[in-house]
């Protein structure tokens, strides 16, 4: 008897798992190791592609996570298998306090990388404190090198302080990815002068598809640049583009061009080729988990925290949401309303 129980004890925690020993994996198979967090809806830019010009309905200061609130799902989802976290909006570096909330986020045990997406207006004085904490890997939003296009899409005259940041991120040997959303009639001539940074400057371009989430009217019946006539337009000005191994879970398909000391990618963001191989969760500035960028939002686990779930609680509803978790962003599309990326944080 004494050693069947010796056995039955040595033996529990393999017999019956805890909650917090099981990873994220949804009902397709698909391992899920990284989050999307929007920290706010607000932004200090208007772009034409995101956000109406006279902006959206900021969410009351009731309706946002507090960082406590962030915090605990952070942690949740880092027991849970999540190994990197984006830091994204609305604008990151609106929110006040946010500085200290991603230093509280570097010292998570388990979390192996923090990246931030910014647009990079208010970015430049923080930088040097993003590298002591260790957050190296920063992607700038720039659509256009032309300041008076920059103003067209965004509606304000910010490029200077974007492109200071570009520098200075540079200076300091940060891992930059520049965002450009491909539009009809706004930058198109702007792809060749972007990809042609890449031969000096050791950053990598990324071209995006625009989606359907500007807060307003879809631009366009039927996506005219998409990522095969960005391919294309990018080829004929750069024959030697190759194709290079994309890294785990990329969205982005990747080149580089002989000479260059950067490289290209571009992401189908509304073609949505890399669904079957996709390794993240977002969570909305109010809360709302979405298990795909283009789903409507599957469960508000602020609410969750503040009805007093404990932590298991929480996981067990994580777990569950990933287990409906649709198969594509065409099925999670279908019951879904399209609102502004900076609701959602891109
Ligand atoms: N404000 C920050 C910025 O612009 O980098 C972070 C939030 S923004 C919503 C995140 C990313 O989503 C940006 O790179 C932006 O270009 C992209 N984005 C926004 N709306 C988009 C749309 N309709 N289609 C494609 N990408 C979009
Ligand atoms: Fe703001 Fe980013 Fe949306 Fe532009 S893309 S309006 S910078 S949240």
């Amino acid at each position: 008897m004494v050693s069947l129980l010796k056995w039955y004890y040595g033996k529990k925690n393999e017999l019956y798992p805890k909650v917090s020993t099981q990873l994220l994996k949804d009902n397709h198979g698909r391992t899920i190791n990284y989050l999307r967090l929007a920290v706010t809806d607000r932004c200090n830019l208007r772009c034409f592609y995101c956000m109406p010009e006279e902006g959206i309905d900021w969410l009351s200061r009731a309706e946002l996570m507090t960082y406590e609130e962030m915090m605990r799902i952070c942690k949740i989802a880092v027991k849970l298998g999540v190994e990197k976290i984006r830091i994204t909006g609305g604008e990151p570096f609106v929110r006040k306090g946010i500085m200290s909330f991603l230093g509280d986020l570097s010292k998570i045990s388990g979390l192996k990388q923090i990246a931030i997406t910014t647009n990079g207006v208010l970015t430049t004085p923080h930088i040097p404190e993003l590298k002591k904490l260790g957050i190296k890997s920063v992607n700038l939003s720039l659509d256009t090198l032309d300041r008076e296009r920059f103003l067209a899409i965004t509606h304000r005259d910010e490029q200077p302080a974007v492109i200071d940041t570009l520098e200075q991120l540079l200076k300091h040997g940060m891992d930059v990815k520049i965002n450009a959303v491909v539009m009809e009639g706004k930058n198109i001539q702007d792809i060749v002068p972007l990809v042609a940074l890449t031969k000096e400057l050791p950053l990598s371009v990324r071209f995006i598809e625009e989606m359907p989430f500007n807060g307003g009217d879809k631009h366009y019946n039927s996506l005219v640049w998409d990522y095969v006539k960005i391919l294309e337009t990018i080829k004929k000005s750069f024959p030697g583009l190759t194709k290079i191994q994309d890294p785990a879970y990329s969205t982005s398909c990747n080149y580089s061009i002989p000479g260059h000391k950067g490289n290209v990618g571009i992401i189908a963001a509304y073609t949505r080729s890399f669904c079957g191989t996709c390794n993240r969760i977002r969570l909305t500035p109010q809360g709302m988990l979405k298990t795909c960028l283009y789903d409507s939002g599957v469960m508000n686990i602020k609410d969750l925290l503040r009805a007093g779930m404990n932590d298991d609680e929480i996981r067990t509803a994580l777990l569950d949401a990933l287990n409906h978790r649709a198969k594509d962003g065409w099925e999670a599309e279908q019951s879904a309303q399209h609102e502004s990326m900076a609701a959602i944080g891109g």
